[in-house]
C-alpha cells in the first residue's frame, strides 16, 4: 500500500496521522527532534477557550467542545482534558461597552456566554481586583495539559500501526507533474510519498514551503513564554483567566503553582537553536498578572520557559491548504498562539477532505486564497 508521509510529531501531525492510520492508511512520521518538542510541548497546559478567539475561529470551536470530552475519554494515560470556564475579565469602560456584542456575536456562533458583574466574576474567582467591573463568561471552555495529550495520541497512532522517526529532519520537498514524489532528510535520505504529504511542522513549515515551492508564506517565529510561579496555595485559580485588554493568561497548574503566560516574548537564539526567557517579559507578565489578582504580587517564579516555537500568521488566523498546485500535500501553519484548542477539529476536518476529495466548508476563512495565491486546479 502507499504511504502517507507526515512531517512533525506535534498534536496536529500525531491526531492526522492516527486518524489515517484507523482508516487503513499506511502512515510514517518524520519528525526533527522528538514527540511533542515543539508548541505541543513544554510546562504548563494549554488553554480550550472560545471565549476573546478570533471570530473567524469560533465556528471551529463550537464543534471543538463536542469532540474534546469524546478525545479524552478514548485515550490511554488518563484524563489530560478539563472544563474549567474561562473568564474574560473587563476593566476599561470601552471594552465594558462593547461586550453585549461580543457576546452575541459568539453565541451565534454555538459559543454559551454570559456577562458576568464584577460580584458575579468573584463568586468564581475570589481575589480580583477592584478594576475589574465585569467578565464574558464560558461555562465549557477548559484546559488541557498538552504535553500528556500529544504523547497519548502518539502512543494511539503508533497502536494503530503509525511508524514515528525522531531525530529525522526534512530538508527538502521534492515535487514533479503536480505531485510531491518523495522527500529528503537530513541524514541525506530519501523518503518516498506514495499517498499524501503532510505538512504540519510549524516553526519548519515555511521554510519547506519557499524551498519547494517558492512561495514565502507570511508567517514567521515566536518564542512565547510560560511561567510557572512557586506554590501559591494562598491564592486559589478555579477558572481559566484571560483578558480584554492586558497580555496576560492565568491558570492552574498542579501543585498550587500558578501558570502565567499570555504570548509575552522570549529570546530565540539561531546558533543553538534554543529559546530562553527575558527578564523584562518575565517582569512585565507578572505585573499583567498582580494587576488582576493583587494576591500574585512578590510571588516567585519557579520556572519561565520559552523554548517552544510557534509560527505566527500576520492576520493572527492559521493557514489551512493544499500545498500550492499539488494534488496530494496538505499543510498548516501560522496558528498565532491559539491553534491548540481547535486542533482535533482541524485534523478531523483535513483527513475528510483528503478521504472525501471535498473542500470543507469550515476551513474557507483558512486558505491560501485570502492572501490572493490560489491552490491550483486541485480543490
Ligand atoms: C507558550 C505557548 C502557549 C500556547 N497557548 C495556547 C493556548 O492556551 N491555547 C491554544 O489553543 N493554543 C496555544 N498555543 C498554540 C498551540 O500550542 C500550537 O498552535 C499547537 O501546539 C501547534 O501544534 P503543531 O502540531 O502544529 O506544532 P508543533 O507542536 O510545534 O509540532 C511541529 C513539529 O514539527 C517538527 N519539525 C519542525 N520542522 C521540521 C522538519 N523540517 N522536519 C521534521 N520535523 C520538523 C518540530 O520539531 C515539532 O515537533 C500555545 C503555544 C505556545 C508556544
Amino acid at each position: 500500500m502507499s504511504e502517507d508521509i507526515v512531517v512533525g510529531a506535534g498534536i496536529y501531525g500525531v491526531l492526522v496521522a492516527s486518524a489515517l492510520a484507523r482508516r487503513g492508511r499506511q502512515v510514517r512520521i518524520l519528525e526533527a527532534r522528538s514527540i511533542a518538542s515543539g508548541a505541543s510541548g513544554g510546562p504548563g497546559r494549554r488553554g480550550v477557550r472560545a471565549n476573546g478567539r478570533d471570530l473567524r475561529e469560533l465556528a471551529l470551536m463550537a464543534e471543538a467542545y463536542r469532540v474534546w470530552p469524546a478525545l479524552n475519554d478514548s485515550l490511554d494515560g488518563g484524563p489530560c482534558y478539563e472544563r474549567t470556564g474561562h473568564l474574560l475579565l473587563l476593566e476599561r469602560e470601552q471594552d465594558l461597552m462593547s461586550a453585549n456584542a461580543r457576546i452575541q456575536m459568539q453565541q451565534s456562533q454555538g459559543v454559551d456566554c454570559r456577562f458576568l458583574s464584577a460580584n458575579e466574576c468573584s463568586q468564581i474567582q475570589s481575589g480580583l481586583a477592584q478594576s475589574v467591573g465585569g467578565a464574558i463568561y464560558c461555562e465549557r471552555d477548559g484546559v488541557c495539559d498538552h504535553e500528556a495529550f500529544t504523547r497519548a495520541v502518539a502512543r494511539q497512532a503508533q497502536a494503530h500501526g503509525v511508524v514515528i522517526e525522531e531525530n529525522t529532519q526534512v530538508v527538502h520537498i521534492n515535487v514533479d507533474n503536480q505531485k510531491v514524489t518523495s522527500v529528503r532528510t537530513g541524514d541525506g535520505r530519501s523518503t518516498a510519498v506514495g499517498g499524501n504529504l503532510f505538512l504540519f511542522a510549524n516553526s519548519g513549515t515555511a521554510a519547506l514551503v519557499e524551498s519547494a515551492f517558492g512561495l514565502k508564506l507570511p508567517v514567521w517565529n515566536a518564542c512565547l513564554q510560560v511561567m510557572l510561579t512557586d506554590p501559591a496555595p494562598q491564592v486559589p485559580i478555579t477558572a481559566l483567566i484571560g483578558h480584554a485588554h492586558r497580555t496576560v493568561s492565568i491558570k492552574a497548574h498542579t501543585g498550587d503553582q500558578v501558570m502565567i503566560s499570555g504570548g509575552w516574548p522570549g529570546h530565540w537564539d539561531e546558533t543553538s537553536q534554543k529559546g530562553h526567557a527575558v527578564p523584562e517579559s518575565v517582569a512585565g507578565n507578572l505585573a499583567e498578572a498582580v494587576a488582576v489578582l493583587p494576591a500574585l504580587e512578590g510571588m516567585g517564579i519557579a520556572e519561565a520557559d520559552a523554548s517552544h516555537l510557534e509560527a505566527m500568521c500576520v492576520d493572527d488566523i492559521p493557514i489551512i491548504d493544499r500545498l500550492p498546485g499539488c494534488a496530494n500535500g496538505f499543510f498548516a501553519a501560522g496558528w498565532s498562539g491559539h491553534g491548540w484548542a481547535i486542533a482535533p477539529v482541524v485534523a478531523d476536518l483535513i483527513v475528510n477532505w483528503v478521504e472525501h476529495d471535498h473542500y470543507p466548508a469550515l476551513l474557507a476563512p483558512f486558505s491560501l486564497q485570502r492572501f490572493g495565491i490560489h491552490r491550483g486546479r486541485f480543490q
